[in-house]
């Protein structure tokens, strides 16, 4: 990576300390951000991160250590001493009043009077060249409750703007985002960079790292474990999150194999519907034994959703041609009920979309799925469906673990849970997940794995979509390629990444 030659250090902390009662959050933290640099803070839940940039925006007084800014050492009381130093952090929950329209949650406290009378058509004009100038493309006099989170959080930088932020601090903006919201957001972040604006950009999401960082610093336990460049490799940067060795988050590989459990011989679907973008199933290939875990690789638009999707009647209705079998027997899959029935589950992409329904609970959701467990006396039996929610919070370890927490107020890697213990209360003998971890804590990933050789230790099979490569060498028994719509290549346990990524883009691999 090249280096700034030219850098402008706007910020820098040393030995930073601070307590709460008995938890010594931060150990003694170094830390500094240049003008125009996005500085990514990694760290696993309670590694200190919040603390740090309360610290840095005058929420907490620290207990011992010093912080510069521009070269000069400052003391933070309140959140206002940062303000006047151009620190303005956005927190987690985005302080933004819904019942107000953009331009009056722009100017909270400073409202613009003519007269001692306020000045609406002034603001809201003031508003928009704000969101202009951050780059959203939004009305000023839209209420805040009318938009969706992605939209509330560019509001909330437009806000951090007003108050002239030369430094601004992220904590976690993209947690409550869709993936297209993320992208938009990164855009911005990298325009306010390029604009001179230094940026801390808290994180826990590893694959964020290279998206958006120009620098990376790992924060675990309270105490800084290693600055780095954003484009280590993932070993790398889970050794320093996790503080043990990458490998050791996999578990070990199938110890037997069972009967084939899905087999597609020259598969293809023919969707009734053929949309714009959609990848069909063209020539597939692949047998997923019970107890084996089986990788789908492939690059963006190869066509692993696409399969997901006909393999299980989701969001798609055609049919299957070529050979499709679910324990050697000729299956009619394509519809949900058909694919359920034949003891197919699927875990989707989207979490958000279509896996989970958040304003509902995780009873509710649990229960989405269920063949209705129905009495003798052809009755739903509310108790025993009590029970199976209970049972499988407990097999699953959501926590917390309250059938009527709302999904909603649980962690990207609790929600993951749920979407499991959701797919597999019909205990099914194949499980689909397409990119399983996407937005879930490094430890959490950790136990997904685990679980997940567990189930197939148990006689599931399981296809397993992920882009990224580092985890599917990791996990899975044999890694099938897919491009256009076909499955290309198959490797054993442990390829190489370079190999995966060499056959992905369609070159052939040197014998
Ligand atoms: P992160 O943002 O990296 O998830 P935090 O900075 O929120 O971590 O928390 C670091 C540690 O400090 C955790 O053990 C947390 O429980 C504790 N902690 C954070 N804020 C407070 C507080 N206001 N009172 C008591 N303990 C706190
Ligand atoms: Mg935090």
């Amino acid at each position: 990576m090249a280096e700034r030659t030219v850098t402008m250090r706007l910020l820098e902390v040393k030995g930073i300390q601070k307590r709460f009662g008995g938890v010594h959050a931060l150990k003694g933290v170094d830390f500094d951000l240049s003008a125009g640099e996005v500085h990514v803070l990694l760290g696993e839940n309670g590694a200190g991160k919040s603390t740090l940039m309360g610290v840095l925006s005058g929420a907490y007084v620290p207990d011992a250590g010093e912080i510069r800014v521009d070269d000069h050492t400052v003391h933070f009381a309140r959140p206002r001493d940062a303000h006047a130093a151009g620190i303005v952090m956005i927190p987690q929950e985005l302080d933004l009043v819904p019942g107000l329209d953009i331009a009056a949650n722009l100017f909270l406290g400073n409202e613009i009077t003519r007269a001692g009378v306020l000045s609406s058509a002034e603001m809201r004009r003031k508003a928009q060249g704000l969101l202009e100038s951050a780059g959203v493309s939004l009305d000023a006099g839209l209420s805040i409750a009318s938009l969706r989170m992605g939209e509330r959080q560019l509001v909330a930088i437009a806000k951090a703007l007003s108050a002239n932020a030369r430094i601004l601090i992220m904590d976690e903006p993209t947690a409550a985002l869709s993936a297209a919201e993320a992208d938009h957001l990164f855009g911005v972040v990298k325009d306010l960079a390029a604009r001179g604006v230094g940026i801390v950009y808290i994180s826990h999401r590893l694959e964020e790292v290279p998206r958006i960082a120009d620098r990376v610093t790992v924060m675990r336990d309270g105490a800084v474990v290693g600055t780095t460049t954003p484009h280590a490799p993932q070993a790398e940067l889970v050794q320093l999150l996790v503080g043990r060795p990458f490998s050791d988050l996999f578990p070990s590989r199938a110890k037997a194999m069972g009967k084939p459990i899905l087999r597609l011989e020259h598969a293809a679907f023919d969707p009734d519907i053929i949309r714009a973008g959609w990848q069909a199933s063209v020539d597939i290939s692949l047998t997923v034994h019970a107890g084996e875990i089986v990788g789908l690789a492939g690059l963006m638009g190869a066509g692993r959703t696409e399969l997901f999707s006909a393999l299980y009647g989701f969001g798609v209705s055609g049919r299957w041609r070529g050979v499709v079998e679910m324990h050697g027997q000729a299956a009619q899959l394509g519809t949900i009920h058909a694919s359920r029935h034949a003891g197919v589950a699927y875990v989707t992409d989207d979490r958000r979309g279509t896996g989970l329904i958040l304003n509902h609970t995780v009873a509710q959701n649990t229960l989405l799925s269920t063949l209705k467990r129905v009495t003798p006396f052809g009755l739903v039996s509310r108790a025993l469906e009590r029970r199976e929610v209970l049972r499988a919070l407990e097999d699953y370890d959501v926590r917390p673990r309250l059938p009527n927490a709302k999904v909603l107020n649980l962690s990207g890697g609790n929600q993951q849970k749920v979407v499991f213990a959701k797919e597999l209360i019909n205990r099914p003998a194949l499980l689909l997940l397409d990119e399983p971890t996407r937005g879930v804590d490094v430890g959490a990933k950790a136990e997904i794995y685990q679980r997940l050789r567990g189930l197939a230790d148990d006689g599931l099979g399981v296809l397993v979509a992920s882009s990224e490569l580092p985890e599917l060498i990791g996990l899975c028994d044999k890694i099938v390629v897919m491009r256009e719509g076909r499955t290309i290549h198959e490797f054993g346990p442990g390829p190489s990444e370079e190999s995966i990524r060499k056959i992905s883009e369609g070159e052939e691999l040197a014998a």
